[in-house]
């Protein structure tokens, strides 16, 4: 199998704790998209993950609920039946089917199925060929899901819209809205955030962009790429995360577009100042870092920008720092992520909410980086990341605990 993957091969022996293809592909980059159904061709259990992991999951999501007798004669009516009620009861703009290990195994021809469901209701029908085996980790399936969503995009009546941009990889809705407020305040019309306030419109639509702005290039360079290719669309990778790094990358797209970006980071100078202010109580302190390749990266300036020290990093997906010189923990265990923990003492550890129990049974501060109730991208987020901050150690409950590292 072609493997283009952004990802380092697990390990024989390796306790790995990487999601699969199906994950990938469903829940991390198609997930977000707006009154689609999502049908997981499935036994229950691939649609477990559907909610909770990402904050802003949106849509229906259904499972053809395989059994046995499903697996031994074959699911493909079953899989046809389903797509015809999901149509029928709730009028989505597509209906999306995802291959899981067992139905890949079996082999059933989703495609075929997709193709027939579509003729008889002419409702989009997109079929995923992300069996969780396929591919090294849930890397393969991002690109199952670009690649798919691109052969759906492709559009050979492409109109050029000026001054326009697709934010591809924003996967939180918050940020994608702070994103495409401050692209506009420098006359930039964003066509669409691919997937964090993606409709199947708007996806059809991103063949009219002039600029591609990539946000995590782990998960969505693919699409970027293949409209680069096909369309000569370019595209620039873009960091909005920290008040430097969301400078650099305003200007940087000024050399593309006419962006009137020295006003705007002017409007925007009482944020440095109110931020500088709570460098003042954060000072010294040590974070460890446990994300996805984005934040992993993404979160180092921010938090020097606060005056804070990374203490560690720690992914899933094998990164390459040139210009971090601390340690870089590729696809990390729970028990790993404990040993490293005590071992490093942080003041802070920065990741989504699976790490959180860890965190806090170990008694250390724990900062949701996905930005639970606001967004941290931009200008406007950087004030609310600082705020955040600043707010956990606030807490007193972290002068009350103390957690015996020598255990
Ligand atoms: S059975 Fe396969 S597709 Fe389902 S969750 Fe497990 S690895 Fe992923």
């Amino acid at each position: 199998m072609e493997s283009l993957e952004r990802c380092i091969e697990t390990r024989a022996g390796d306790f790995t704790e990487r999601g699969c293809s199906f994950l990938g592909c469903r829940v991390v980059v198609c997930g977000q998209i707006n009154n689609v159904v999502h049908l997981v061709h499935s036994p229950i259990g691939c649609a477990y993950y559907s909610w909770d992991y990402r904050m802003d999951a949106r849509g229906y999501c259904f499972t053809t609920d395989m059994d046995e007798m499903d697996i031994v004669f074959g699911g493909e009516e079953k899989l046809l039946k389903a797509i015809l009620k999901a149509i029928d009861e709730f009028n989505p703009d597509a209906v999306f089917v995802y291959e899981t290990c067992s139905t890949g195994i079996i082999g059933d021809d989703i495609q075929a199925i997709a193709k027939k469901a579509y003729e008889l209701t002419n409702v989009p029908v997109i079929a995923f060929q992300c069996a969780g085996f396929r591919g090294r980790s849930q890397n393969f399936g991002h690109k199952i899901a670009c690649t798919s969503i691109f052969r759906f995009i492709n559009n050979e009546n492409r109109k050029p819209i000026p001054n326009s941009v697709n934010l591809i990889g924003d996967f939180n809705k918050k940020d994608s809205k702070i994103l495409e407020k401050l692209l506009n305040e420098v006359g930039i019309r964003v066509l669409c955030t691919f997937t964090a306030n993606a409709t199947i419109e708007k996806i059809r639509n991103m063949v009219n962009a002039e600029l591609n702005l990539v946000m995590c290039s782990k998960s969505s360079a693919f699409l970027a790429e293949l409209m680069e290719e096909s369309f000569g669309i370019p595209y620039l990778e873009v960091n909005f995360f920290g008040f430097e790094n969301c400078c650099n990358s305003l200007y940087r797209i000024s050399e593309y577009l006419d962006a009137n970006v020295e006003r705007v980071v002017e409007d925007a100078s009482w944020i440095k100042m109110v931020t500088d202010k709570y460098r003042e109580k954060l000072e010294g302190k040590r974070v460890f870092i446990c994300h996805g390749a984005q934040r992993a990266v993404y979160w180092i300036k921010p938090f020097e920008e606060l005056g804070m020290k990374v203490a560690g990093i720690a992914t899933h997906f094998g990164i390459e720092l040139s210009d971090f010189d601390g340690l870089v923990v590729d696809n990390i265990s729970s028990d790993e992520l404990e040993e490293l923990i005590a071992k490093l003492s942080p003041d802070l550890i920065v990741s989504d909410d699976k790490v959180r129990h860890i965190a806090h049974k170990m008694a250390v501060p724990f900062f949701n980086g996905r930005g639970q109730n606001t967004g941290y991208a931009g200008f406007e987020g950087f004030l609310n990341f600082a705020k955040d901050v600043v707010g956990i150690f606030d807490q007193k409950i972290w002068r009350l605990t103390r957690y015996d590292f020598s255990l």
